[in-house]
């Protein structure tokens, strides 16, 4: 069955155990993740490529909602044809991306601008703390399937840090 961040009892009622709940109020989990895990859960029956499936985050922005999964498993949370996220984005109601979960910030950027427009992603030290910046090539902008304000938005959820792009 599907692995999420919460057990299975909790996948299957409506309410959660005590350790559950303990990662809710922590902010270990949102209240998003205990969604999204539900929602899998119940789709598992229909869609087979959910059940090996690791689902371990998600995170809402303005316009959609980003699924991170484990390695590999990107395409069975997507399903056939996008199957899968169809039926997410219609219980949602907003644009559905699924990423596999990355080791770098600049792993995220290739998921979501052509890879050879990046010429760098650099973690910037200030003296109030540090931010991303990402810096693209300007002349191949319109290449780019999301807005500067989104992207920046994505990352931002992604790192859990401020990421400013850039062009050059
Ligand atoms: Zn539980």
């Amino acid at each position: 069955m599907v692995k999420t961040p919460i057990d299975r009892i909790c996948l299957e009622n409506d309410i959660l155990c005590s350790a559950c709940q303990r990662k809710v109020d922590s902010g270990e989990i949102s209240e998003m993740d205990v969604k999204v895990s539900r929602v899998l859960n119940r789709l598992e029956k229909r869609f087979k490529s959910l059940k090996d499936a690791t689902f371990i985050k998600s995170y809402e922005t303005t316009k959609r909602i980003i699924i991170l999964t484990g390695k590999g498993d990107a395409r069975k949370v997507v399903g056939k044809g996008g199957s899968v996220v169809k039926e997410l984005s219609k219980k949602f109601q907003k644009g559905i991306q699924v990423f596999e979960v990355k080791d770098s910030l600049e792993d995220y950027v290739k998921e979501l601008v052509p890879p050879d427009m990046i010429i760098g992603v650099n973690r910037v030290f200030t003296k109030d703390g540090s931010y991303y910046k990402v810096i693209l090539r300007g002349k191949d902008r319109k290449r780019m399937k999301v807005s500067r304000g989104e992207l920046e938005e994505v990352l931002g959820k992604l790192s859990g840090e401020g990421v400013k792009v850039v062009f050059e």
